[in-house]
């Protein structure tokens, strides 16, 4: 799950991290008092919506006066950002955070993530922090700093003080980014974080260090145990589609291609999307129903399935070892009725009670089902009726 910058800024500010002061506004009007609100000086107009290169976007703006304050965040919000994170479709803007702007001497990156190779936490810093970290992590790798901590003692003192002397901090300012950098580490681990990241964090000319700018994602399997995490969630910010499967208990991630599939267990779905590809077609989702499925549960995956314009034919690929193959064929039937396939949807079943799927789906004689012997066979016939 992820979050805004400014709930990424809420928890930053109760762990201790020293941010900005900053307000949330969701008409332009608004901006004028909180900029009032926020001293009136210099403020920094930040769009809060799940994706970065904001900056570069143009939807990271610096204004001295709450009139510029109203126009940036009319046009803010007003316009769908287009980022090299976003689609090219971009995304709409439904709140915006203003901080009180801060004179920058210096920015640096850092964040925390699972080195899954390691399998143990990592603290990555660097100097080179701001819009371009993606640049350095390509052309400069030895630029970010790295430290790899125990997932049960978290990030150690002599840790931090060692990154924070790597990326090049002295004194007063190598003792504040080291408390940073334990405070982030804490968090990470306090809150199950995938990525908790502060880019930039930054040096004021008076020496003074502060994070501008979080990222945090939250492992999902973990948000039973913080409800605080949880409340978080911004609906807005998903696809429509992935979040009706998850109300249904679907796996579902939407992708770019023209092949539906509707499979059961994650790993045939993985090898399902593997075979599209190797027999020339592009998968347009992966869906896992689950072991568990019901009737209703199937006829949902194949609403979702269906409702995207660029699915051509579908390929349902189960294999009874919970799930029941009839189950899975009354569900095709009852699809078929209320929904109607006005696509080819080529069928590969095997497993618990597969007979009886078959004779029931040879009785119901629809027409867009197109029986497939085998996994070979079916991902041939799908790839061919796109
Ligand atoms: P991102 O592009 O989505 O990562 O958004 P950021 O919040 O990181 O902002 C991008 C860049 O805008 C930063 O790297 C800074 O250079 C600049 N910026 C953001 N806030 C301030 C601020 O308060 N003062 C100044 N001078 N620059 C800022
Ligand atoms: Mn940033």
């Amino acid at each position: 799950m992820k979050v805004h910058e400014y709930q990424a800024r809420a928890l930053m500010e109760s762990a201790g991290i020293p941010v900005p002061p900053s307000e949330v506004i969701e008409v332009a009007d608004d901006a004028a008092a909180a900029f009032q609100k926020l001293g009136g000086g210099k403020a920094v107009i930040k769009a809060q919506v799940h994706a970065g290169g904001r900056g570069k976007a143009g939807f990271v703006k610096l204004v001295d006066s709450s009139q510029e304050a109203v126009e940036s965040a009319g046009w803010m919000l007003s316009n769908r950002m287009v980022s090299n994170q976003t689609g090219p479709d971009g995304i709409a803007v439904r709140k915006l955070l203003m901080a009180g702007a801060v004179d920058i001497a210096r920015e640096y990156y850092l964040s925390v993530v699972l080195d899954r190779a390691k399998r143990v936490p990592v603290m990555m810093a660097s100097a080179e922090g701001g819009v371009e970290i993606e640049e350095v992590a390509a052309t400069n790798p030895d630029a970010i700093k790295k430290a790899w901590f125990h997932p049960h003692l978290g990030l150690q003192p002599f840790q931090a003080i060692g990154l924070a002397a790597a990326i090049g901090l002295r004194g007063a300012q190598a003792k504040a980014a080291s408390k940073i950098m334990l405070q982030l580490g804490r968090l990470f681990l306090d809150k199950d974080c995938s990525l908790a990241e502060i880019n930039p964090l930054i040096a004021t000319p008076d020496g003074e260090i502060l994070a501008i700018d979080a990222k945090f994602n939250f492992d999902d399997s973990a948000d039973f145990r913080h409800k605080d995490v949880a409340a978080m969630f911004d609906p807005s910010e998903e696809n429509p589609a992935e979040l009706r499967a998850k109300e249904h208990n679907l796996s579902y991630i939407a992708l770019d291609g023209n092949i539906g599939c509707l499979v059961n267990g994650a790993g045939l779905a993985m090898s399902t999307m593997d075979i599209i590809k190797l027999h020339g077609g592009e998968p347009a989702n992966f869906l896992d129903v689950g072991g568990s499925v019901t009737p209703e549960g199937a006829v949902e995956a194949f609403r979702i399935i269906l409702a995207d314009d660029a699915v051509k034919a579908v390929l349902v690929n189960i294999f009874g070892g919970i799930a029941r193959c009839d189950v899975i064929a009354d569900a095709l039937i009852k699809a078929a009725r209320e929904i109607g396939f006005q696509i080819p949807v080529v069928v590969r079943l095997e497993g618990t009670n597969v007979e009886i799927a078959r004779k029931m789906l040879a009785e119901a004689n629809i027409e867009a089902l197109k029986p497939a012997a085998d996994l070979t066979d079916a991902a041939r016939q799908v790839c061919a009726a796109v």
